[in-house]
């Protein structure tokens, strides 16, 4: 680690001390995001890195109540499914695309005790997919609050699409975790 004091500054969103502050976590974002493009062995995992980055950084990413919900029931979706995490859920995707009713609750200032800096250095993709497990994990739990509320959501979402509930859709390509 090469920080200098003046320059480091911690994030708004995740809390995490880094050079640049707020922005300087955002490029770790932007570098990740763009290596899930180039590389389809981190792409595995994009999805649920979007959702658990855009959770840790709502004030950016979850401004409008439908964008907390698609983060929120996309996480909770990896977490009690084992969804895909490459891609998600497209149930949820188009319950989303519709105008679900819904509410904006208050979101949890402190968003779990993993960062993006927890994943960035991981050796290869392998090592990656288990660092952004445990980062999801983390991140879930600084989230319980509204745990209930994101499994209600995920249930409207299927009742309204009146066929498979969630345990029955299962994503291509799902990644499975030691837990
Ligand atoms: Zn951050």
């Amino acid at each position: 680690m090469n920080e200098k004091q003046n320059t480091t500054a911690r994030c708004l969103g995740c809390g995490l001390l880094v050079r640049g502050g707020t922005s300087g976590c955002q490029a770790m974002m932007d570098e990740l995001l763009a290596r899930d493009f180039s590389d389809v062995t981190y792409f595995r995992y994009h999805r649920m890195f979007v959702d658990i980055y855009c959770l840790q950084h709502p004030d950016r990413y979850c401004i409008s109540a439908k964008s907390l919900a698609a983060h929120l029931t996309g996480l909770c979706w990896f977490i009690d499914n084992d969804g895909s995490r490459a891609v998600g859920s497209e149930s949820l995707r188009r319950w989303l695309n519709g105008t679900p009713p819904m509410e904006k609750p208050e979101i949890p200032s402190f968003r779990g005790e993993r960062t993006i800096a927890d994943v960035r250095d991981a050796p290869d993709s392998e090592a990656y997919g288990q660092a952004v497990e445990l980062w999801a994990r983390s991140t879930w739990k600084a989230y319980s609050i509204l745990h209930s509320l994101a499994r209600q959501w995920i249930q409207q979402a299927f009742a309204g699409q009146g066929r498979s509930r969630p345990k029955m859709e299962r994503g291509a390509g799902q990644i499975r975790t030691a837990e």
